[in-house]
């Protein structure tokens, strides 16, 4: 692949601009430069970015006077230049630029930006005839006087023109670090993280601390690097920073650090995932299937040979991960690479351990709330892969959506389990692409099988099963018979009319959980809404507090007396009286989680409760901690969100409730009523895994619903076959594809006159494909109004020429003097 006539190589940049970019080779990278590798490059007067190369060419295109690559980072490639293939896919199809696909697949920690912070090395010694040049010292005053600065800083203080390679001499002689050094030489397994501390309750204390600290400069010098990035306060208790990466970067003692945490200013914790993988052996033999599990895999290999990608449906607890783990043993014996995929939620300690038992060593676990560096360090391994090794590690990634990026040299087979899962689509920022489709694509690239597993499939990939696409394969029973849950509703409407209700539960579920609490039964109560109530108003006035940011009520949250908005993290005091007429009778509205379980104990005193939402996740206590809880038998009644849905055999839990399934059904959205399905399918499903029939109890006001009564009798077809008539008439996926257009703006009545151009400039082209644009039902997020529109294109037009026709037109309507300041996100297949 290398081609010494190339004098110029293409370079993938991480920025959301259209094509590749062209650089000269200096002659003495000529040799070392190959596809794959990084580079750092200027662009723009006074900005460097690393970059990847794609390609060496001989010529750049015409016109284009190509400026020198600066730096070259690596010895050999770090992307294997056959995953640039999916990337180029996923840049066409998701409608993005390939700079935005390298910042999705790779961990940032392998980037070297104008960002990178620099830092003088303390102990540096300049030895006998390596003296600094005058460049070089001009530099190191510079470096020596602000300790640490960015690489931005420098080149724009400094000298401009070949500030990296002057840099570069100065890193090599020691004299200076980059931060991104520090961290990827700090690989722990666990590592001490620093919290702001629980005290820290609103602004204004933090504030008053930052002032009370005025005479304690390193102290204060230390909370300010926490506070740095100016985020809001819930994001604040969010943050985690390694301890040594802190005291690393504040140049302070930990005698600093710990008079701030006796101060309750910080707190320390363990980070709560640990690497799992490289040291534990396998602990168990595979299962034998029983014959039901035998023939269902007979039927998936027979599936993959005529089809490639198969969809294994199969009820809730019929066995499939013990299918898919003697799929995985197959190729991992055959000394291929497997990809597990799981959605966020599905990626808990359980699965985890469940594969840890049977594959040890060869498990890597991949997941994006690991810290950079510990994903570079994975990244590496999965490169590093040589099947020949006596024990190979990362043989078996199991990984959320970003993972398929992963450096693969000699994938076998990859596995996407609860296929049907809305978290595989990536929202925001672009690339906006679905992980699972995307795994198909590869696995045709690749020419490998691919396998996507649930109890609930997605009307599409049903679709796509039934008429050819992928193989079908079903499991209808459950592992040694474990019967299927009783699943009854109960009508909320009739109850509140008769008064009965008691907080939110019916008489009925009230009744269900008394008993199972009586014979030391386990209870789960799913609620899709958090916090303690979904907004509050004053009685008086009917005043409603809103987000000063976006278009929604604040949700209360009792816990911290603090009103939040769920979209952009705003939050501020909940309010003792009315701001607008003073009135202190302000009610609250609608149930959360927390107002549950605060419900529940009061109802309940004796039972130990729990309660499962990113509220509590967020916290100290966090998700796994929950779960194993509840797993051991300490907690008689756990209360979530659809979080509870996954990760755990739940051997004894008796009965489910779902309090409010209208808030599912009622959601204005085609997919709502799929998605309601495959929600309380999947709740119930945790009813009564082994010992004894379970109960769940769904509480609705509809409760002649259709498909409420499709969950009752667990009838995936019927929903199916109703879904996808509604979908055919009204041309929803699967019978077009969509693309939603997302239009913002700061100012309403701008958005409204470009959106209008747009709409129009599109019709020309498009006609009727066109709709909207209309406002969402949130039409303001993060201070920027949004308008909608869609394109339903026919399957049979070509995608890449509808793209192109439709992002002429935008780009027309987006150059005009007055319509610039508009923002315009596509979103292929949106979600
Ligand atoms: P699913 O993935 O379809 O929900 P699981 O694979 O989790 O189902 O199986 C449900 C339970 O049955 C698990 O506890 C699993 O260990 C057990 N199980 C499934 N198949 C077998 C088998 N062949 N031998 C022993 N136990 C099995
Ligand atoms: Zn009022
Ligand atoms: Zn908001």
């Amino acid at each position: 692949m290398h081609n010494p006539s190339a004098q110029f190589a293409e370079i993938i940049l991480p920025l959301p601009l259209e094509g590749y970019f062209t650089y000269l080779i200096p002659e003495e990278m000529q040799e070392r430069i190959d596809p794959g590798m990084r580079v750092v490059v200027q662009f723009g007067p006074k900005k460097f970015y690393s970059g990847i190369v794609r390609r060496l060419v001989e010529a750049p295109p015409e016109g284009v006077q190509p400026k020198w690559i600066e730096y070259l980072l690596d010895e050999k490639a770090v992307v294997p230049p056959s995953n640039f293939q999916l990337w180029e896919w996923i840049a066409l199809y998701y409608h993005c630029s390939m700079g935005e696909v390298l910042k999705a697949a790779r961990p940032s920690g392998l980037k070297l930006e104008s960002e990178t912070r620099v830092t003088f090395n303390d102990a540096y010694e300049p030895s006998a005839g390596k003296e600094p040049t005058p460049r070089e010292r001009l530099l190191l005053d510079y470096l020596r006087a602000k300790k640490s600065c960015t690489v931005f800083e420098l080149s724009s203080a400094l000298l401009k023109k070949g500030t990296l390679q002057v840099l570069k001499e100065l890193l090599g002689k020691g004299a200076a670090r980059v931060d991104e050094e520090i961290r990827e030489t700090y690989k722990p397994k666990t590592e001490t993280i620093v919290k702001l501390g629980k005290a820290m309750v609103s602004e204004e204390k933090l504030m008053r601390t930052l002032d009370l600290l005025t005479k304690i400069p390193k102290q204060r010098e230390m909370l300010h690097l926490f506070l740095q990035e100016n985020e809001s306060l819930e994001a604040l208790h969010e943050k985690a920073i390694p301890k040594k990466a802190l005291l690393m970067k504040s140049g302070s003692t930990v005698a600093v650090l710990n008079a701030l945490i006796k101060k309750d200013i910080f707190e320390l914790d363990e980070l709560a995932i640990e690497r799992i993988g490289s040291s534990e052996r396998a602990t168990r033999e595979l299962f034998p299937l029983l014959p039901a599990q035998e023939k269902a895999l007979a039927e998936i290999r027979s599936a993959f040979r005529s089809n490639g990608v198969t969809l294994l449906h199969g009820v809730t607890s019929s066995g499939k991960t013990e299918i898919f783990i003697q799929l995985i043993q197959e190729q991992l014996l055959a000394g291929k690479q497997v990809l597990y995929l799981l959605p966020e939620i599905g990626l808990t300690t359980h699965m985890i351990n469940r594969l840890l038992e049977v594959f040890g060593t060869r498990v890597g676990v991949y997941h994006s709330r690991f810290s950079d560096a510990e994903r570079v360090e994975i990244w590496n391994k999965v490169l590093d892969f040589q099947p020949e090794n006596h024990l190979p590690t990362h043989q078996l990634i199991i990984g959320t959506r970003s993972a398929l990026f992963l450096p693969f040299t000699a994938l076998g087979l990859i596995v996407v389990d609860e296929e049907h899962e809305n978290s595989y689509k990536q929202q925001d920022p672009a690339p906006r692409y679905h992980a699972r489709d995307s795994a198909v694509v590869l696995g045709n690239m690749l020419k490998i099988p691919v396998l996507l597993g649930t109890a609930t499939p997605s009307v599409e990939s049903y679709y796509n099963a039934l008429h050819g696409r992928y193989g079908l394969v079903e499991l209808n029973e459950r592992y040694s018979q474990i019967e299927m849950p009783e699943i009854v509703t109960v009508d909320l409407k009739q109850a509140w009319k008769r008064k009965s209700m008691r907080g939110m539960l019916t008489p009925e579920l009230y009744e269900e959980i008394r008993q199972a609490l009586t014979n030391k039964e386990q209870v789960i109560l799913f609620q899709n809404r958090r916090g303690f109530a979904p907004f509050i108003e004053c009685k008086a006035c009917g005043w409603i507090p809103k987000c000063i940011n976006c278009d929604v009520s604040l949700t209360f949250h009792k816990n911290t007396q603090r009103l939040t908005c769920h979209y952009c993290g705003y939050s501020t005091r909940y309010p003792g009286s009315c701001p607008s007429c003073q009135s202190a009778e302000i009610n609250n509205k609608g149930f959360g989680t927390e107002k549950i379980e605060e419900e529940l104990t009061l109802l309940f005193p004796e039972a130990s409760i729990e309660r499962l939402d990113l509220d509590v996740t967020r916290s100290k206590k966090g998700f796994q901690n929950i779960l194993h809880k509840f797993d051991r038998g300490d907690t008689d009644i756990l209360v979530g969100t659809q979080m509870i849905t996954k990760g755990l055999d739940f051997e004894h839990v008796r009965v489910v409730g779902i309090l409010n399934a209208d808030n599912l059904l009622n959601f204005p959205d085609f997919r709502s009523h799929e998605r309601s399905f495959q929600l309380m399918t999947q709740v119930s499903g945790r009813a009564g895994r082994r010992n004894k029939r379970g109960k769940v109890i769904i509480q609705t006001a509809q409760p002649d619903h259709s498909i409420i009564a499709r969950v009752v009798n667990n009838d995936y077809k019927g929903m199916y076959q109703q879904q996808i008539e509604e979908r055919n008439f009204f041309n929803y996926p699967p019978f077009c594809r969509m693309i939603r257009i997302n239009l913002k703006h700061k100012d309403i009545y701008e958005l409204e006159r470009i959106a209008g151009e747009c709409a129009t400039a599109l019709r020309e082209r498009f006609g009727k494909r066109v709709q909207g644009p209309v406002f969402p039902a949130i039409n303001r997020i993060k201070l920027q109004y949004i308008q909608v529109m869609w394109l339903k294109l026919e399957r049979s037009i070509s995608v890449t020429s509808a793209k192109r026709q439709m992002q002429e037109m935008l780009d027309y309507v987006r150059s005009k003097d007055n319509n610039k300041s508009i923002q315009i996100q596509v979103d292929v297949d949106p979600f």
